[in-house]
């Protein structure tokens, strides 16, 4: 029997990029937990155009075990991009995310599973001793914060990528078109039934953050702006009461002038000024944030590609065949289609 022509019930999918030094030992503790697993499985790949080497890695990984796939991408797209890709792929009822950085230990995946398999749609994970710094620590906080807030759903930790989805959490997750999605949140949307479950975190070996301050910026606004409108609003009741204030204030001090006399007003021109200030910083501050938003409408309206995938190997559809290039067209047309 063909092994490739079994539909594997666990699929695995992992972003890379430049990861050479930790891909064989990731690779290795993958393929022992998931051999171990009682569920057939198969472990993709997505190289989010790597320059280190990494690319190469894998294409031999995906020749060497039939259960392995790899997806190159053309370039980098970011990480929850090229997870995506590799969503497009997946065959399993059951998809597993994880980071390739080897923080997340790949000997929890079957815990993970068995916890799916009680009958979740997703089951989040919560980071026991994080070994991450102390910024990224006091970011998470604030992100995991706002999310809860925002969307009222109860999941304590969404920056830990290990996570499980069901099959249609994850079909819910590929026909949306928006290009700035934060799949956690997004996944979140779609699903019934969530839990979380602890699981270890181990501290990056080797190679270092693919997140610069500037791309956790990005990130931290493309989740805000995925999941709500709530900030506009803020700015429509802020603005709204700012006006208010500013009318008030003015009326007063138009009072007092005629009371004390214009001595006095000259000197309360200072505290105007303050307000004014004031209000002129947070007029910039909700510009700045109304840009966030018609930025990503921009992006979302050229309905460009989210990612472009030059080669499949080791999947049961060949990527050289002209019927797999038929359907990376066919996808970044519906999706243009789509948007
Ligand atoms: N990653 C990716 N594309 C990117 C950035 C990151 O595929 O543009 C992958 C990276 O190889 C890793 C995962 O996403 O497997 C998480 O990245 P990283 O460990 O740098 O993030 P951190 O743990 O610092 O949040
Ligand atoms: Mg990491």
């Amino acid at each position: 029997m063909n092994v490739d022509l079994v539909t594997p019930e666990v699929s695995v999918v992992i972003p890379v990029f430049n990861e050479r030094d930790s891909l064989s030992p990731l690779l290795e503790r993958c393929l022992a937990a998931l051999r171990n697993m009682p569920s057939s499985f198969e472990l993709i790949f997505i190289d989010d155009g790597s320059r280190d080497g990494s690319r190469e890695m894998l294409t031999d990984a995906a020749g060497k075990h039939h259960e392995v796939v790899a997806i190159l991408l053309n370039r980098n797209y970011g990480q929850h991009a090229a997870i995506m890709a590799g969503f497009a792929k997946t065959r399993g009822d059951l998809i597993v995310t994880l980071d390739a950085d080897l923080q997340n230990p790949p000997e929890e995946i079957p815990r993970l599973v068995a916890t799916m398999k009680e009958g979740y749609d997703v089951v989040g994970t919560i980071r026991k001793d994080r070994a991450d710094s102390a910024f990224r620590r006091i970011a998470s906080w604030t992100v995991n914060r706002t999310v809860q807030m925002a969307t009222g759903v109860l999941m304590s930790d969404y920056g830990c990528m290990l996570r499980a989805y069901s099959r249609p959490v994850v079909d819910a997750m590929l026909q949306c078109h928006e290009r700035s999605t934060f799949l956690p949140v997004l996944a979140n949307s779609f699903a019934g039934q969530t839990t979380e479950i602890e699981v270890t975190h181990a501290a990056r070996e080797a190679g270092e953050s693919k997140y610069s301050f500037w791309r956790l910026i990005t990130l931290n606004f493309d989740l805000v702006t995925s999941m709500t409108k709530f900030p506009l609003r803020i700015l429509t009741v802020g603005g709204t009461v700012a006006a208010l204030c500013g009318f008030g204030a003015a009326i007063v001090l138009m009072g007092l002038r005629l009371f004390y006399g214009s001595e006095w007003a000259g000197g309360g021109v200072f505290t105007v000024f303050a307000g004014l200030f004031f209000l002129i910083g947070a007029i910039f501050v909700a510009l700045g944030l109304v840009g966030e938003y018609v930025g990503r409408i921009y992006d979302d309206v050229r309905a460009r590609p989210r990612y472009f995938i030059e080669e499949i190997i080791g999947s049961s559809e060949n990527s050289n065949s002209p019927a797999a290039t038929k359907d990376v067209a066919h996808a970044s047309l519906a999706r243009t289609e789509g948007a």
